[in-house]
């Protein structure tokens, strides 16, 4: 089957008050198909951190040139399925895109699913192809904060049956932003006992996953206010860092810092790790860090970043979520609702994440 004629309308940032209840309901141009598209009517889009900043300025000027529809953690049901598409997704499954939305699709990490660390992705909104049609059209993607979502269908990854659709949302990439170093520094297995600094959107996910794949886990944060989430979200042990880190020394293999100040010091939490540990940040520190060497050299520590992860990670979280029966704690939205829903965010208000409902295609409120 070719291209659709269906009516593809989204909400949009126009200027510099977008967050403030400035979001526009506009139409706009899909990519052009491609035979290995996938068209999908979206239910669910959790807003994410990178939405509210890339509307918000806080990255730059919003560019009004870009289409700046938003929106990357989009469940949504397969409507339309391109004829070259290798995957065995079909009309009707339910889907889930992450933040990324292409690759280059033939170097050795994406060859090897590990397409979240090739040199040319293409991100689900404001982002240029790399491939074909799109590309030569200087397509520059739009996301989920629509009715309809058009991609190519390797990015898109089939949600298995049996799981909340609007929970499984803000997964896609707050979720699997830390799911992802979680799995490659071995949570439960190398690394059996866990850190996580920020108890937040991808703090609440960290504290979960690690405790599904087995490991202890210690939640981290400035004072005492999220001790008591943090432990319903099943965090062994809990740090306030304004009370100071005593008894805690040399207690964790691992630690994922999901916060993201303009400027982070790690030093006060180098300590925690124990000898070949690694501090892993998930989070867009805007400044440059400041490690001191000894605090690496002593212990054989080690300062490392993640980013996001491939369709094929984002498969074996859902796959664990199902396993371990894993919930998110998320706020629901109509997106009728969404000049409500982005101020709110921008006022810290989520507990823990916000995912917009698209009631019109059939979402749940
Ligand atoms: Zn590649
Ligand atoms: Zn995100």
């Amino acid at each position: 089957m070719s291209s659709s004629d269906r009516n593809f309308e989204g909400w949009a940032g126009v200027d510099d008050r977008a967050t403030k209840g400035g979001m526009v309901l506009k139409q706009f141009q899909p990519k052009p198909w491609d035979d290995n598209d996938i068209e999908v009517k979206v239910l669910y889009c959790g807003i994410c951190g990178s939405d509210v900043h890339s509307l918000s300025g806080s990255w730059g000027p919003l560019d009004p040139s870009k289409p700046n529809i938003c929106g990357h953690e989009i469940v949504g049901q397969v409507v339309q399925v391109g004829t070259k598409v290798d995957t065995s997704v079909k009309v009707g499954d339910y889907v889930g895109i992450g933040a990324q939305s292409d690759s280059c699709r033939q170097c050795e990490w994406c060859l090897n699913g590990e397409e979240e660390v090739c040199a040319s992705i293409t991100w689900t909104m404001n982002s240029p192809f790399q491939h074909g049609n799109a590309k030569a059209a200087g397509f520059i993607s739009c996301g989920g904060f629509a009715n309809y979502w058009r991609g190519p269908a390797q990015f898109a990854v089939k949600v298995p049956d049996g799981l909340d659709l609007g929970s499984v949302a803000p997964m896609l990439c707050g979720g699997i932003t830390v799911y992802s170093p979680l799995e490659q520094y071995g949570a439960g297995t190398r690394a059996k006992r866990v850190g996580v600094i920020g108890i937040g959107g991808l703090g609440h996910y960290a504290v979960l996953f690690a405790k599904a794949m087995g490991a202890e886990v210690t939640a981290i944060s400035r004072g005492t206010d999220k001790m008591e989430d943090a432990k319903k979200l099943g965090a062994d042990k809990y740090i306030a860092m304004s009370e100071g880190i005593k008894g805690h020394e040399n207690s964790v293999d691992l630690i994922i810092c999901t916060i993201n100040p303009d400027t982070l010091d790690v030093l006060p939490y180098m300590p925690l790790l124990r000898p070949h540990g690694t501090l892993c940040l998930v989070g867009i520190v805007r400044n440059p860090l400041s490690v001191p060497c000894f605090s690496l050299i002593s212990g054989n520590r080690r300062v490392a970043g993640s980013n996001v992860g491939s369709p094929a990670a984002i498969g074996r979280m859902l796959q664990l979520v199902v396993d371990k029966k894993i919930e998110s704690w998320v706020q629901r939205w109509s997106f009728n609702d969404i000049n409500k829903a982005l101020p709110a965010f921008e006022e810290g208000k989520p507990r823990f994440r916000f995912v917009m409902v698209n009631t019109e295609n059939g979402g749940k409120l």
